[in-house]
């Protein structure tokens, strides 16, 4: 079984149930990508993350490296590919990992997990775990990256002013009410 970073696969598994909530094989898969990258980017290199889907793999993320959704430092793209990027947060130098599909061929379980190509609830979850500790990185292709300046932008919402309508503080360049009073809120 292959480590995780510092983490032996078991205490990785313990990790990944603490924070995700039950031990996700998608997690566990991301914490090999991202230690990966990791060995990819020089080691002295302040980076930041971009993740290139909301599921499983942000968390991996998260565990591994002080790149955090709240803090800004990883941005998670909504395309539902199954790779991450590290990058110098200064140049945009960086590199990005992803599962390579033509690697799969001799790990049927995860090939099936990542394809779907049976429910969840009929793949065989100990064949998959057994796999993904064995398979470790192998199954990840690595490239060079180079940010786009936009995309390394700090976010920011700007100056903040009271909404018209409920008073709460909320950012200027909305409008004059907020977002929710304007009809987005998902509140009855
Ligand atoms: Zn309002």
């Amino acid at each position: 079984m292959k480590p995780i970073g510092p983490y032996t696969f078991e205490t990785f598994k313990e990790k990944v149930a603490a924070f995700h909530g039950y031990p996700a094989p998608g997690v566990i898969i991301g914490g090999y990508m991202v230690v990966l990258a990791q060995e990819k980017i020089p080691r002295d290199v302040l980076f930041d993350a971009i993740v290139e889907t909301p599921k499983c793999l942000p968390d991996a993320v998260q565990l591994l490296t002080l790149c955090s959704y709240g803090n800004g430092w990883m941005k998670v793209y909504p395309f539902g590919r199954y790779a991450l990027s590290l990058y110098n947060k200064y140049t945009g130098e960086g590199v990005r990992v992803r599962i390579d599909p033509d690697r799969l061929k001799a790990w049927p379980h995860i090939e099936m997990w990542l394809f779907k190509t049976q429910p969840k609830k009929e793949q065989d979850s100990d064949a998959l775990f057994d796999e993904i500790a064995r398979a470790g990185a192998d199954i990840c292709g690595v490239a060079p990256v180079q940010v786009k300046e936009e995309a390394m932008k700090r976010f920011s919402f700007g100056d903040i002013g009271r909404c018209q309508k409920c008073g709460e503080p909320h950012p200027v360049k909305f409008g004059e009410v907020c977002k929710a009073c304007g009809g987005e809120s998902p509140y009855f």
